[in-house]
């Protein structure tokens, strides 16, 4: 059984973050996945160019996901500047990478723009949260990708696991 899974290079303890940290999961079962090499990792946001430390960004109040990759809508920072570039060209390459690897499962970190899956800050950069998922996160999802967050964990790799 050779499947892999994409995850967000934050969650692996790689100081990506926007504030220059890492959310490191600690976690017996992912650490061997790690091992023996069947972890493909990727930070969409600086995949799409962007530096760490960054300043924060969300997606437009009151937009969706949906209205990014329809161009209506746009992922700032808190200072107003268009990250939307960005933001896509991280989430296309998280795309090529699963691709390449035939990959079907993807744990991505919670409530961020890009890896989001279930809930992201509504646009207001006021920590307040809004159902919808990230620019990443919703591109895989698209195209067949079982997005996890990082709560769960064990469940992702059964799912993968499932796979041959
Ligand atoms: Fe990068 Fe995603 Fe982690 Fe943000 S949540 S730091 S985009 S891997």
């Amino acid at each position: 059984m050779n499947s892999k899974i994409l995850i967000s290079s934050c969650l692996l303890g790689q100081k990506v973050r926007y504030d220059g940290e890492h959310c490191l999961q600690d976690h017996s079962r992912l650490a061997e996945w790690m091992k023996s090499g069947r972890t493909v990792f990727i930070c969409p946001e600086m995949a799409g160019g962007l530096p760490t430390p960054r300043p924060p960004s969300e997606i437009q109040p009151g937009k969706t996901v949906n209205d990014i990759f329809a161009g209506s809508g746009k992922v700032l920072t808190i200072d107003g500047e268009d990250v939307t570039p960005q933001y896509l060209l991280g989430a296309q390459k998280a795309l090529d990478l699963v691709q390449k690897h035939n990959i079907r499962v993807a744990i991505l970190k919670a409530r961020s723009p890009s890896c989001g899956s279930k809930q992201i800050y509504d646009g207001t950069h006021s920590k307040k949260l809004t159902d919808g998922m990230g620019t990443t996160a919703a591109l895989l999802t698209q195209h067949g990708v079982k997005v996890f967050d990082e709560s769960e964990i064990d469940l992702a790799l059964d799912e993968a696991m499932s796979y041959k």
